[in-house]
């Protein structure tokens, strides 16, 4: 399996704090039944300067580690980059990247409402030839109130990615309710685990995908780990269509 989405890199972000918790939350994701993950460390200008250079180092660091430590999990460089003014900037300077390089590049939105100029944002990076993906629209207060907000990002050719604790229901019953809502609409397009250590902010992608089967079946299982893989390797993403 794989994972799009994760804050597995040591002592540079919010995620593991040291070299120590990033081995513990490999072995966690092995666990899991992850065999590849994508680092995907905050980048936000000022908060976290987690530019593309360090995440390529960081990353190829990590993987030497766990090689020695023979645990099988091959991480690949990615980055979560918080939407603003400056991205295009950022984009140009070679500061940011796709996951794993590809034209799939992860944008956080900031949690409570979404900035007017996201869609412009789009069209830009559009222009590119990148496609976003929209990380967990599921916990962005202003997309729960109004959906169609995400839609429209939706139409214009942006993908999005729901974390797996917000299926299982760590994030209270109403992003789960959501959650549910945005898969049965084909709103989504990724589950990912988000994991930032390995307690309260876990993998939980075992259970999600446990849930995601029994409520609408093997197949959505199936296409969403497919999306996950075509994204690794920049291959064309599934639209997950219902009857
Ligand atoms: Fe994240």
């Amino acid at each position: 399996m794989i994972d799009i989405h994760s804050h597995i890199l040591p002592d540079i972000d919010d995620g593991a704090g040291n070299i120590q918790e990033s081995i513990e939350m490999a072995r966690k994701a092995v666990e899991q039944g992850i065999t590849n993950i994508i680092a995907t460390p905050h980048y936000n200008r000022g908060i976290y300067e987690n530019d593309k250079e360090k995440v390529l180092e960081e990353t190829r660091k990590i993987n030497r580690v766990l090689d020695d430590l023979n645990i099988p999990l091959k991480v690949w460089p990615g980055q979560e980059i918080r939407i603003s003014d400056e991205l295009m900037d950022d984009y140009d300077n070679n500061k940011i990247m796709g996951l794993n390089g590809s034209q799939y590049i992860l944008l956080e939105l900031p949690s409570n409402h979404v900035p007017r100029y996201t869609e412009r944002l789009i069209y830009d990076l559009q222009m590119k030839r990148m496609t976003p993906i929209i990380a967990h629209p599921e916990r962005n207060l202003e997309i729960l109130k109004n959906p169609r907000l995400l839609k429209e990002l939706i139409w214009k050719g942006a993908y999005s990615q729901i974390t797996a604790g917000s299926i299982t229901g760590k994030f209270g019953w109403r992003t789960k309710r959501f959650s549910k809502f945005l898969v049965h609409s084909g709103l989504t397009h990724f589950i990912a685990s988000d994991a930032h250590n390995v307690g309260n902010r876990g993998f939980q992608i075992m259970e999600a995908q446990k849930m995601i089967e029994k409520n609408f079946g093997q197949e959505v299982v199936k296409a969403f780990n497919e999306n996950a893989e075509n994204v690794l390797y920049g291959m064309k993403v599934k639209e997950l269509l219902f009857d």
